[in-house]
Protein backbone atom coordinates (compact mmCIF):
# COMPACT_ATOMS: atom_id res chain seq x y z
CA UNK A 1 0.00 0.00 0.00
CA UNK A 2 1.55 3.41 -0.85
CA UNK A 3 0.54 6.24 1.45
CA UNK A 4 -0.08 9.98 0.68
CA UNK A 5 -0.69 9.68 -3.15
CA UNK A 6 -1.59 13.46 -4.70
CA UNK A 7 -4.67 13.71 -6.30
CA UNK A 8 -3.63 13.36 -9.82
CA UNK A 9 -1.49 10.29 -9.04
CA UNK A 10 -4.68 9.19 -7.27
CA UNK A 11 -7.09 9.80 -9.79
CA UNK A 12 -4.52 7.88 -12.38
CA UNK A 13 -4.22 4.54 -10.03
CA UNK A 14 -8.20 4.39 -10.02
CA UNK A 15 -8.49 4.47 -13.76
CA UNK A 16 -5.96 2.19 -14.27
CA UNK A 17 -8.28 -0.51 -12.43
CA UNK A 18 -11.89 0.73 -14.09
CA UNK A 19 -13.01 -2.03 -16.54
CA UNK A 20 -15.60 -1.08 -19.58
CA UNK A 21 -18.77 -2.52 -18.85
CA UNK A 22 -20.31 -4.72 -21.06
CA UNK A 23 -22.75 -3.46 -23.92
CA UNK A 24 -26.67 -3.80 -23.66
CA UNK A 25 -29.63 -3.49 -26.42
CA UNK A 26 -32.35 -1.23 -25.22
CA UNK A 27 -35.72 -0.04 -26.75
CA UNK A 28 -34.63 3.62 -28.40
CA UNK A 29 -37.45 5.53 -25.50
CA UNK A 30 -35.00 4.35 -23.01
CA UNK A 31 -32.28 5.19 -24.51
CA UNK A 32 -31.90 9.05 -22.91
CA UNK A 33 -28.92 9.78 -21.19
CA UNK A 34 -27.32 6.57 -21.59
CA UNK A 35 -23.90 6.56 -23.71
CA UNK A 36 -23.22 4.84 -26.78
CA UNK A 37 -21.70 1.93 -27.43
CA UNK A 38 -21.26 1.71 -30.88
CA UNK A 39 -21.02 3.87 -33.98
CA UNK A 40 -24.17 4.72 -36.14
CA UNK A 41 -23.76 4.82 -39.39
CA UNK A 42 -26.88 6.08 -41.61
CA UNK A 43 -28.38 3.69 -43.91
CA UNK A 44 -30.11 6.19 -45.51
CA UNK A 45 -30.79 10.65 -46.41
CA UNK A 46 -31.72 12.53 -44.21
CA UNK A 47 -33.83 14.38 -45.24
CA UNK A 48 -34.98 11.64 -47.59
CA UNK A 49 -36.01 13.60 -50.55
CA UNK A 50 -35.66 16.95 -51.42
CA UNK A 51 -38.42 19.24 -49.35
CA UNK A 52 -39.53 22.53 -48.51
CA UNK A 53 -38.05 24.56 -45.74
CA UNK A 54 -41.04 27.25 -46.22
CA UNK A 55 -44.50 27.29 -46.67
CA UNK A 56 -44.30 28.91 -49.56
CA UNK A 57 -44.73 28.58 -53.41
CA UNK A 58 -42.38 26.48 -55.59
CA UNK A 59 -41.39 28.19 -59.01
CA UNK A 60 -38.97 27.63 -61.76
CA UNK A 61 -36.76 30.66 -60.98
CA UNK A 62 -36.42 32.22 -64.32
CA UNK A 63 -39.84 32.13 -64.55
CA UNK A 64 -39.33 35.06 -62.40
CA UNK A 65 -36.18 36.17 -63.88
CA UNK A 66 -38.41 39.83 -64.43
CA UNK A 67 -40.05 39.85 -61.33
CA UNK A 68 -40.09 43.55 -59.47
CA UNK A 69 -42.53 45.79 -57.45
CA UNK A 70 -43.21 47.65 -60.39
CA UNK A 71 -43.36 44.30 -62.94
CA UNK A 72 -44.71 42.01 -61.09
CA UNK A 73 -45.33 38.35 -62.24
CA UNK A 74 -48.49 36.44 -61.79
CA UNK A 75 -48.39 32.37 -62.31
CA UNK A 76 -51.36 30.03 -61.87
CA UNK A 77 -51.33 27.62 -58.89
CA UNK A 78 -51.31 23.98 -60.63
CA UNK A 79 -51.18 21.88 -57.31
CA UNK A 80 -51.46 21.86 -53.46
CA UNK A 81 -48.18 19.74 -52.05
CA UNK A 82 -48.62 19.04 -48.02
CA UNK A 83 -46.26 17.91 -45.70
CA UNK A 84 -46.38 14.14 -46.03
CA UNK A 85 -47.65 14.14 -50.08
CA UNK A 86 -46.65 11.70 -52.76
CA UNK A 87 -44.72 12.34 -55.47
CA UNK A 88 -46.25 14.99 -57.32
CA UNK A 89 -46.43 15.69 -61.21
CA UNK A 90 -44.24 18.20 -63.23
CA UNK A 91 -44.85 21.82 -62.69
CA UNK A 92 -44.74 23.24 -65.90
CA UNK A 93 -42.97 26.63 -66.79
CA UNK A 94 -45.17 29.51 -66.41
CA UNK A 95 -47.07 27.89 -63.55
CA UNK A 96 -46.41 27.15 -59.59
CA UNK A 97 -47.04 24.90 -56.63
CA UNK A 98 -48.17 25.74 -53.23
CA UNK A 99 -46.38 24.40 -50.82
CA UNK A 100 -46.15 23.52 -47.28
CA UNK A 101 -42.68 23.31 -45.10
CA UNK A 102 -41.57 19.47 -45.21
CA UNK A 103 -43.19 18.99 -48.59
CA UNK A 104 -41.44 17.05 -51.23
CA UNK A 105 -40.29 19.26 -53.82
CA UNK A 106 -42.56 18.82 -56.95
CA UNK A 107 -40.54 17.93 -60.47
CA UNK A 108 -39.59 20.90 -62.42
CA UNK A 109 -39.72 23.72 -59.37
CA UNK A 110 -36.18 24.86 -58.48
CA UNK A 111 -36.95 27.26 -55.55
CA UNK A 112 -39.61 27.94 -53.13
CA UNK A 113 -40.68 31.85 -52.50
CA UNK A 114 -42.03 32.51 -49.09
CA UNK A 115 -45.66 32.50 -48.83
CA UNK A 116 -45.18 35.96 -46.82
CA UNK A 117 -43.27 37.45 -50.11
CA UNK A 118 -46.75 36.93 -52.56
CA UNK A 119 -50.00 37.28 -52.49
CA UNK A 120 -52.13 35.02 -53.77
CA UNK A 121 -55.86 35.59 -55.28
CA UNK A 122 -58.05 33.49 -57.18
CA UNK A 123 -55.76 30.74 -57.39
CA UNK A 124 -53.07 32.67 -58.26
CA UNK A 125 -50.16 34.43 -56.99
CA UNK A 126 -48.47 37.61 -57.41
CA UNK A 127 -44.53 37.50 -57.33
CA UNK A 128 -42.78 40.95 -57.14
CA UNK A 129 -39.01 39.23 -56.41
CA UNK A 130 -36.83 37.34 -58.21
CA UNK A 131 -35.49 33.98 -56.30
CA UNK A 132 -32.25 32.22 -57.03
CA UNK A 133 -32.30 28.48 -58.08
CA UNK A 134 -32.39 26.18 -55.28
CA UNK A 135 -33.96 29.25 -52.65
CA UNK A 136 -35.43 27.44 -49.86
CA UNK A 137 -35.01 24.00 -50.95
CA UNK A 138 -33.89 21.26 -48.40
CA UNK A 139 -32.00 18.91 -50.37
CA UNK A 140 -32.01 15.15 -50.30
CA UNK A 141 -29.25 13.68 -47.46
CA UNK A 142 -28.09 17.83 -46.43
CA UNK A 143 -28.14 16.75 -43.05
CA UNK A 144 -26.77 13.61 -42.59
CA UNK A 145 -26.10 11.52 -46.10
CA UNK A 146 -26.47 7.65 -46.39
CA UNK A 147 -23.26 5.93 -45.23
CA UNK A 148 -22.36 8.65 -43.19
CA UNK A 149 -21.42 8.51 -39.40
CA UNK A 150 -22.96 11.18 -37.49
CA UNK A 151 -22.53 9.92 -34.15
CA UNK A 152 -19.78 7.86 -32.53
CA UNK A 153 -19.52 5.61 -29.53
CA UNK A 154 -18.76 6.94 -26.16
CA UNK A 155 -20.93 9.72 -26.48
CA UNK A 156 -23.66 10.43 -24.57
CA UNK A 157 -27.28 10.73 -25.83
CA UNK A 158 -28.51 14.15 -24.92
CA UNK A 159 -31.52 15.09 -26.54
CA UNK A 160 -30.39 16.03 -29.93
CA UNK A 161 -28.86 12.52 -29.65
CA UNK A 162 -32.13 11.32 -28.46
CA UNK A 163 -33.93 12.67 -31.70
CA UNK A 164 -31.47 12.13 -34.35
CA UNK A 165 -31.38 8.51 -33.69
CA UNK A 166 -35.32 8.78 -33.75
CA UNK A 167 -34.80 10.08 -37.28
CA UNK A 168 -32.28 7.62 -38.18
CA UNK A 169 -34.94 5.17 -37.38
CA UNK A 170 -33.01 3.53 -34.59
CA UNK A 171 -35.82 1.24 -32.67
CA UNK A 172 -33.00 -0.68 -30.64
CA UNK A 173 -29.86 1.15 -29.47
CA UNK A 174 -26.54 -0.47 -28.32
CA UNK A 175 -25.55 0.95 -24.99
CA UNK A 176 -23.50 0.87 -22.38
CA UNK A 177 -24.37 -0.96 -19.21
CA UNK A 178 -25.50 1.77 -16.29
CA UNK A 179 -22.66 1.12 -13.45
CA UNK A 180 -24.46 -0.51 -10.50
CA UNK A 181 -23.80 1.42 -7.52
CA UNK A 182 -23.73 0.55 -3.78
CA UNK A 183 -23.39 2.48 -1.29
CA UNK A 184 -23.15 1.90 2.66
CA UNK A 185 -23.04 4.33 4.96
CA UNK A 186 -21.06 4.14 8.59
CA UNK A 187 -21.48 5.98 11.97
CA UNK A 188 -23.38 4.84 14.83
CA UNK A 189 -24.38 8.32 15.38
CA UNK A 190 -26.57 8.24 11.99
CA UNK A 191 -30.36 8.45 11.76
CA UNK A 192 -32.61 7.96 8.82
CA UNK A 193 -34.17 11.39 7.47
CA UNK A 194 -37.53 10.14 9.08
CA UNK A 195 -36.01 9.61 12.47
CA UNK A 196 -36.52 12.62 15.09
CA UNK A 197 -32.99 13.21 16.68
CA UNK A 198 -32.02 11.72 19.90
CA UNK A 199 -29.05 13.68 21.77
CA UNK A 200 -25.95 13.05 20.04
CA UNK A 201 -27.89 11.77 16.35
CA UNK A 202 -27.28 13.41 13.15
CA UNK A 203 -29.36 12.58 9.79
CA UNK A 204 -27.27 10.67 7.36
CA UNK A 205 -27.05 12.61 4.46
CA UNK A 206 -23.59 11.00 2.41
CA UNK A 207 -26.44 8.82 1.59
CA UNK A 208 -28.23 11.02 -0.49
CA UNK A 209 -25.72 13.33 -2.17
CA UNK A 210 -23.70 9.86 -2.94
CA UNK A 211 -26.42 8.59 -4.65
CA UNK A 212 -27.35 11.40 -6.79
CA UNK A 213 -24.28 12.45 -7.63
CA UNK A 214 -24.01 8.57 -8.77
CA UNK A 215 -27.30 9.25 -10.88
CA UNK A 216 -25.94 12.27 -12.32
CA UNK A 217 -23.02 10.30 -13.81
CA UNK A 218 -25.30 7.47 -15.68
CA UNK A 219 -25.31 4.90 -12.81
CA UNK A 220 -28.11 3.37 -11.07
CA UNK A 221 -27.61 3.34 -7.13
CA UNK A 222 -29.20 -0.52 -6.44
CA UNK A 223 -28.29 -0.43 -3.31
CA UNK A 224 -28.46 1.74 -0.25
CA UNK A 225 -27.10 0.06 3.91
CA UNK A 226 -26.69 1.55 7.13
CA UNK A 227 -24.38 0.09 9.52
CA UNK A 228 -23.24 1.40 12.56
CA UNK A 229 -19.34 1.53 13.44
CA UNK A 230 -18.64 -2.24 14.00
CA UNK A 231 -16.03 -3.51 11.30
CA UNK A 232 -17.85 -6.84 11.44
CA UNK A 233 -21.60 -5.52 10.29
CA UNK A 234 -19.43 -3.30 7.84
CA UNK A 235 -18.22 -6.41 6.62
CA UNK A 236 -21.24 -8.02 5.98
CA UNK A 237 -22.85 -5.84 3.95
CA UNK A 238 -19.99 -5.23 1.94
CA UNK A 239 -19.88 -9.25 1.03
CA UNK A 240 -23.87 -9.58 0.60
CA UNK A 241 -23.57 -6.36 -1.99
CA UNK A 242 -20.31 -7.08 -3.98
CA UNK A 243 -21.75 -9.65 -6.34
CA UNK A 244 -24.31 -7.35 -6.93
CA UNK A 245 -22.89 -4.26 -7.76
CA UNK A 246 -19.79 -2.53 -10.28
CA UNK A 247 -18.88 0.13 -7.72
CA UNK A 248 -19.03 -0.22 -4.09
CA UNK A 249 -18.83 3.30 -2.06
CA UNK A 250 -18.76 3.97 1.58
CA UNK A 251 -18.59 6.77 3.94
CA UNK A 252 -17.15 7.33 7.03
CA UNK A 253 -15.17 5.56 9.36
CA UNK A 254 -11.45 5.48 6.91
CA UNK A 255 -9.63 7.69 9.20
CA UNK A 256 -7.68 7.65 12.23
CA UNK A 257 -10.39 7.43 14.91
CA UNK A 258 -10.92 4.74 17.17
CA UNK A 259 -14.14 3.37 15.63
CA UNK A 260 -13.08 3.45 12.16
CA UNK A 261 -14.12 -0.03 10.61
CA UNK A 262 -13.68 1.05 6.71
CA UNK A 263 -10.11 1.53 7.58
CA UNK A 264 -9.47 -1.69 9.10
CA UNK A 265 -11.45 -4.35 7.09
CA UNK A 266 -10.66 -2.92 3.51
CA UNK A 267 -7.30 -4.03 3.61
CA UNK A 268 -7.83 -7.77 4.96
CA UNK A 269 -10.63 -8.58 1.97
CA UNK A 270 -9.86 -6.25 -0.61
CA UNK A 271 -6.43 -4.71 -2.93
CA UNK A 272 -5.89 -1.39 -1.16
CA UNK A 273 -4.37 0.65 -3.88
CA UNK A 274 -3.58 3.94 -1.71
CA UNK A 275 -5.35 5.13 1.82
CA UNK A 276 -4.19 8.96 2.21
CA UNK A 277 -3.85 11.93 -0.75
CA UNK A 278 -2.09 14.94 -0.05
CA UNK A 279 -5.57 16.77 -0.31
CA UNK A 280 -8.16 19.54 1.72
CA UNK A 281 -10.87 18.26 1.85
CA UNK A 282 -10.85 14.55 1.47
CA UNK A 283 -7.89 13.27 2.87
CA UNK A 284 -8.63 9.79 3.76
CA UNK A 285 -9.99 7.92 0.72
CA UNK A 286 -9.06 4.06 0.43
CA UNK A 287 -9.20 2.83 -3.04
CA UNK A 288 -9.45 -0.95 -3.16
CA UNK A 289 -10.51 -3.68 -6.14
CA UNK A 290 -11.82 -6.98 -5.14
CA UNK A 291 -11.41 -9.61 -7.68
CA UNK A 292 -13.51 -12.98 -7.75
CA UNK A 293 -15.19 -15.35 -11.05
CA UNK A 294 -13.35 -12.90 -13.43
CA UNK A 295 -15.04 -9.41 -11.98
CA UNK A 296 -13.56 -6.73 -10.56
CA UNK A 297 -15.18 -4.25 -8.07
CA UNK A 298 -14.09 -0.73 -7.44
CA UNK A 299 -14.34 -0.39 -3.79
CA UNK A 300 -14.02 3.51 -2.52
CA UNK A 301 -14.03 4.25 1.26
CA UNK A 302 -14.51 7.84 0.95
CA UNK A 303 -14.82 10.30 3.98
CA UNK A 304 -17.43 11.12 6.54
CA UNK A 305 -17.83 14.83 6.47
CA UNK A 306 -20.53 15.79 3.94
CA UNK A 307 -17.89 17.98 1.70
CA UNK A 308 -14.92 15.63 2.09
CA UNK A 309 -17.78 12.76 0.55
CA UNK A 310 -18.83 14.71 -2.77
CA UNK A 311 -15.41 16.16 -3.12
CA UNK A 312 -13.79 12.86 -3.23
CA UNK A 313 -16.73 11.77 -5.60
CA UNK A 314 -15.83 14.34 -7.78
CA UNK A 315 -12.23 13.18 -8.44
CA UNK A 316 -12.29 9.78 -7.61
CA UNK A 317 -15.32 8.25 -8.53
CA UNK A 318 -17.00 10.25 -10.86
CA UNK A 319 -14.62 9.78 -13.80
CA UNK A 320 -14.50 6.14 -13.09
CA UNK A 321 -17.95 5.39 -13.73
CA UNK A 322 -18.14 7.41 -17.18
CA UNK A 323 -14.44 5.11 -17.46
CA UNK A 324 -17.13 2.19 -16.97
CA UNK A 325 -19.68 3.70 -19.45
CA UNK A 326 -16.76 4.00 -21.48
CA UNK A 327 -17.11 7.76 -22.20
CA UNK A 328 -14.45 9.44 -23.81
CA UNK A 329 -13.97 12.92 -21.87
CA UNK A 330 -14.33 11.21 -17.84
CA UNK A 331 -12.64 14.65 -17.07
CA UNK A 332 -14.37 17.74 -15.80
CA UNK A 333 -13.83 20.96 -17.88
CA UNK A 334 -12.10 23.85 -16.50
CA UNK A 335 -12.09 27.39 -16.43
CA UNK A 336 -9.55 30.36 -15.32
CA UNK A 337 -11.47 32.41 -13.12
CA UNK A 338 -10.19 35.53 -11.05
CA UNK A 339 -11.37 34.97 -7.39
CA UNK A 340 -13.52 37.25 -5.39
CA UNK A 341 -11.60 37.43 -1.56
CA UNK A 342 -8.28 36.41 -0.29
CA UNK A 343 -8.01 32.53 0.89
CA UNK A 344 -5.34 30.87 3.04
CA UNK A 345 -4.55 27.12 1.78
CA UNK A 346 -2.83 24.78 3.58
CA UNK A 347 1.32 24.14 2.63
CA UNK A 348 1.99 20.72 0.70
CA UNK A 349 -1.66 19.97 0.04
CA UNK A 350 -3.82 20.22 -3.29
CA UNK A 351 -7.59 22.13 -2.05
CA UNK A 352 -10.35 22.08 -3.80
CA UNK A 353 -12.35 25.40 -2.55
CA UNK A 354 -15.77 25.56 -3.38
CA UNK A 355 -16.92 28.52 -5.15
CA UNK A 356 -19.40 29.97 -7.68
CA UNK A 357 -17.92 30.39 -10.76
CA UNK A 358 -20.22 33.01 -13.36
CA UNK A 359 -19.02 34.58 -16.45
CA UNK A 360 -18.18 38.52 -16.13
CA UNK A 361 -17.54 40.70 -18.55
CA UNK A 362 -14.98 42.70 -15.97
CA UNK A 363 -12.96 39.97 -15.40
CA UNK A 364 -9.59 39.28 -17.14
CA UNK A 365 -10.30 35.73 -18.00
CA UNK A 366 -14.27 36.13 -18.65
CA UNK A 367 -15.16 34.17 -15.09
CA UNK A 368 -15.37 35.31 -11.49
CA UNK A 369 -15.15 33.27 -8.52
CA UNK A 370 -17.73 33.82 -5.85
CA UNK A 371 -15.83 31.90 -2.64
CA UNK A 372 -18.62 30.37 -1.11
CA UNK A 373 -17.77 30.94 2.61
CA UNK A 374 -16.43 29.00 5.65
CA UNK A 375 -14.59 26.24 4.08
CA UNK A 376 -14.53 23.83 6.52
CA UNK A 377 -15.46 20.53 5.98
CA UNK A 378 -18.78 19.52 7.58
CA UNK A 379 -20.64 22.82 6.28
CA UNK A 380 -22.52 20.68 3.38
CA UNK A 381 -24.67 23.77 3.03
CA UNK A 382 -21.44 25.48 1.08
CA UNK A 383 -22.24 22.80 -1.37
CA UNK A 384 -25.14 24.20 -2.71
CA UNK A 385 -24.14 27.59 -2.82
CA UNK A 386 -20.93 26.55 -5.15
CA UNK A 387 -20.76 24.93 -8.76
CA UNK A 388 -17.30 24.80 -9.00
CA UNK A 389 -14.17 23.43 -7.27
CA UNK A 390 -11.42 26.03 -7.14
CA UNK A 391 -7.81 23.84 -7.52
CA UNK A 392 -5.35 25.82 -5.21
CA UNK A 393 -1.84 23.76 -5.85
CA UNK A 394 -0.37 22.11 -3.20
CA UNK A 395 2.92 24.54 -2.72
CA UNK A 396 0.41 27.69 -2.67
CA UNK A 397 -0.72 29.17 0.72
CA UNK A 398 -2.42 32.38 0.09
CA UNK A 399 -4.38 33.70 -2.24
CA UNK A 400 -5.58 37.64 -2.93
CA UNK A 401 -8.37 38.85 -4.44
CA UNK A 402 -7.66 39.10 -8.16
CA UNK A 403 -5.72 35.93 -8.21
CA UNK A 404 -6.42 33.91 -11.32
CA UNK A 405 -6.64 30.29 -10.26
CA UNK A 406 -8.27 26.77 -12.48
CA UNK A 407 -11.60 26.05 -11.87
CA UNK A 408 -13.46 22.76 -12.37
CA UNK A 409 -16.72 23.18 -13.55
CA UNK A 410 -19.03 20.48 -11.80
CA UNK A 411 -21.94 22.45 -13.40
CA UNK A 412 -22.37 25.87 -15.29
CA UNK A 413 -23.98 28.73 -14.04
CA UNK A 414 -27.62 29.66 -15.21
CA UNK A 415 -26.47 33.65 -14.92
CA UNK A 416 -24.25 36.12 -15.16
CA UNK A 417 -23.71 38.61 -13.14
P1 LIG B 1 -15.95 9.82 10.19
O1 LIG B 1 -15.05 9.89 9.02
O2 LIG B 1 -16.74 8.56 10.24
O3 LIG B 1 -15.21 10.09 11.45
O4 LIG B 1 -16.99 11.00 10.00
C1 LIG B 1 -16.55 12.34 9.95
C2 LIG B 1 -17.70 13.29 10.21
O5 LIG B 1 -18.67 13.15 9.21
C3 LIG B 1 -18.41 13.04 11.52
O6 LIG B 1 -18.74 14.29 12.08
C4 LIG B 1 -19.64 12.29 11.13
O7 LIG B 1 -20.69 12.45 12.02
C5 LIG B 1 -19.95 12.89 9.76
N1 LIG B 1 -20.63 11.90 8.92
C6 LIG B 1 -20.19 10.65 8.68
N2 LIG B 1 -21.05 10.02 7.87
C7 LIG B 1 -22.06 10.87 7.62
C8 LIG B 1 -23.25 10.77 6.83
N3 LIG B 1 -23.58 9.66 6.19
N4 LIG B 1 -24.07 11.85 6.79
C9 LIG B 1 -23.74 12.98 7.43
N5 LIG B 1 -22.63 13.13 8.17
C10 LIG B 1 -21.79 12.09 8.28
MG1 LIG C 1 -17.75 7.66 11.68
Amino acid sequence: MRHMVSPEEASDLVLEQIPFLPAQTVAHCDALNRTLARDIESTFDVPPWDNSAMDGYGVLSRDLAEASLTTPITLPVAQTVAAGALSQSEIRPGTCARIMTGAPIPPGVDAVVMREETSESSDSVQFTTTVAAGQNIRRRGSDIARGEVPLRAGRLIRAAEWGLLASLGQAQVEVAAQPRVAIITTGAELVDVGSTLQDGQIHDSNSWTLAGLSQSSGASVVAIRHVGDDPQEFECAVQELLPQCDALLSSGGVSMGDFDPVRDVLPRIAQVHFWKIAMKPGKPVMFATHHSTGRTVPIWGLPGNPVSVMVAWEQFVRPALLKMQNRRAVKRLEVRAIIDGAHRSPQGKVEFVRALVVPDAQAATGWTARLAGDQSSGRLSSMTHANALLVVPAEETLLTAGDQVVAQMTEWPETTI
